[in-house]
């Protein structure tokens, strides 16, 4: 990546505390945690949440950490893994569960991964897919069929 403009990515943040979204430039991720993949984001579809961000409700008044970017329904194509992933290879097609949990809290080490304490939502507590690349960890991916309808792909 030593092309300028291949070192930075269309994102849409959500910036400032109040009504709408930034459209701007933001570094393509380069460092991954080692269980983490980097994805090439082919669709992205709007969720409640999004319209709940964008319009910086008391909902996302009480919830949101600024600045992040926004977006977490999407699916696209593995170009990066981390160095202990084994799960997901370069090249999947996948789409995502949005909620990322620790594995080490109480609930997570009973297997009750969905009820973690500490539950981070892609695009709302983390950098989203609402940009050309996103990282998240390689446990969240869906592999689907590289025959999918990627359109169908991104919705959940
Ligand atoms: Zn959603
Ligand atoms: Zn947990």
């Amino acid at each position: 990546m030593e092309d300028k403009y291949d070192t930075l990515m269309t994102v849409v943040v959500k910036e400032k505390p109040e009504r709408g979204l930034l459209i701007t430039k933001k570094p393509i991720p380069s460092e991954l945690a080692e269980d983490e993949v980097l994805i090439k984001v082919n669709y992205t579809s709007v969720c409640g949440t999004d319209y709940h961000i964008y319009s910086y409700d008391a909902w996302a008044q009480k919830r949101l950490k600024l600045p992040f970017t926004a977006g977490h329904e999407f699916s696209g194509e593995i170009v990066k893994i981390g160095r202990s992933v084994s799960r997901v290879k370069i090249g999947d097609i996948v789409s995502a569960e949005t909620h990322i949990i620790c594995g080490k809290c109480e609930f997570c080490l009973r297997g009750e991964g969905h009820i973690c304490e500490n539950t981070k939502i892609i695009g709302v507590d983390t950098d989203g897919c609402f940009a050309e690349y996103v990282r998240i960890p390689a446990m969240n991916c869906f592999i689907n069929s590289p025959d999918a309808n990627p359109l169908h792909l991104s919705v959940q």
